[in-house]
């Protein structure tokens, strides 16, 4: 198998499926590398309203595909592999993954963002048993029951709303009296009968037998614990960005996010970073398809200059 490539882009979000776009047209060859499915988190977004040029709500899964469908219009190669090694050999990127080694004077690194736990005791042991990340892919099981949402970002809210489709009540458990969330979404899900806002508050605990059956809250305020019974936890807390196969090639910060330049180009030449995984990214689905857009070129104009050198093969 060829594994010499123009452009590696490792991970398959927006940010990714825009910079192939970019680099497909520029006919440079490019391949995606993604470890699990196309679209990252955005997958798991039920209601987006804030991408323009869809005035209506579209779903993650619907703009994934347009996307995807768009990127492999002008060419892009997907593999489903999952990077463990980068390394840098004289300007060659060397990307190992758990079936083949690849290489390229670019790669852009477009891993994403895994959900952030919380850490308490029944979180992992009932994942999947009561105990989910993503509204989207679980919410159609908690029909007429009672679930609890934790977060006071644009994730909990949006997707405690979403889950109020099916659910009886959503608790919406969150830590300050402030919320980080865009003021449209907190007006929403305030006037939504079947959300109820509870503050001051955070999860101690995830309890049941064989699926989740409650939680024990505390209120930071007062002191006071209680238990909330309940038949689901949905958890969005914020996330983490994947950047851990990386080992020490690029200094990250404490929140393992990468510092790029104003052409998302990391402090190694050729090693752009985009999306989530960018220090100071606004984490929107714009955003990242900006940072895709904005390697794609810097990293086109970059090969342009390698090739015009003798540095890399015409
Ligand atoms: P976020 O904005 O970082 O919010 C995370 C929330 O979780 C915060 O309210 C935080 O509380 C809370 N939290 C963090 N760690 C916690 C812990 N250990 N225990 C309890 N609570 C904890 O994350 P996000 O909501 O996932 O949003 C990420 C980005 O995506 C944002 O830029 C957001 O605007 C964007 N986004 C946009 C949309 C949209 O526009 N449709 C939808 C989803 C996300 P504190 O506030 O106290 O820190």
């Amino acid at each position: 198998m060829n594994t010499e490539y123009d452009v590696i882009i490792i991970g398959g979000g927006p940010a990714a499926l825009a910079a192939a776009v970019y680099t497909c047209r520029a006919l440079l060859k490019t391949v995606i590398l993604e470890k699990k499915f196309l679209g990252g988190q955005l997958v798991a977004t039920e209601l987006i309203e804030n991408y323009p040029g869809f005035p209506d709500v579209i779903s993650g899964f619907d703009l994934t595909q347009r996307m995807e469908s768009q990127a492999k219009r002008f060419g892009v190669e997907i593999r489903y592999e999952e990077v463990s090694k980068l390394s840098v050999e004289n300007g060659l990127k060397i990307v190992t993954t758990d079936t083949d080694v690849y290489s390229s004077h670019i790669v852009i690194l477009a891993s994403g963002a895994d959900p952030k736990k919380l850490g308490v005791p029944g979180e992992a042991e009932f994942y999947g048993r009561g105990g989910s990340y993503c509204a989207t892919c679980d919410g159609a099981f908690y029909r007429d029951k009672n679930v609890v949402v934790v977060g006071g970002g644009d994730s909990a809210i949006t997707e405690g709303i979403f889950l109020t489709k099916y659910a009886h009540t959503v608790q919406l458990v969150h830590r300050r009296e402030e919320f980080r969330a865009t003021k449209i979404y907190l007006d929403e899900a305030f006037s939504n009968p079947k959300i109820k806002v509870i503050l001051n508050t955070v999860i101690e605990s995830i309890h049941g037998k064989e699926k989740v059956d409650g939680v024990v809250v505390q209120n930071i305020v007062s002191k006071e614990k209680k238990d909330i019974p309940c038949d689901g936890v949905f958890v969005f807390v914020g996330s983490t960005p994947n950047t851990g196969f990386l080992g020490n090639l690029l200094c990250v910060d404490a929140g393992c996010h990468i510092e790029t330049n104003i052409h998302m180009e990391t402090e190694i030449a050729g090693l752009y970073a985009v999306g989530d995984i960018r220090k100071n990214s606004y984490r929107q689905i714009a955003t990242a398809i900006g940072d895709g857009v904005t390697a794609a070129i810097a990293a086109e104009h970059t090969l342009a200059e390698l090739k015009a050198s003798g540095k890399v093969r015409k």
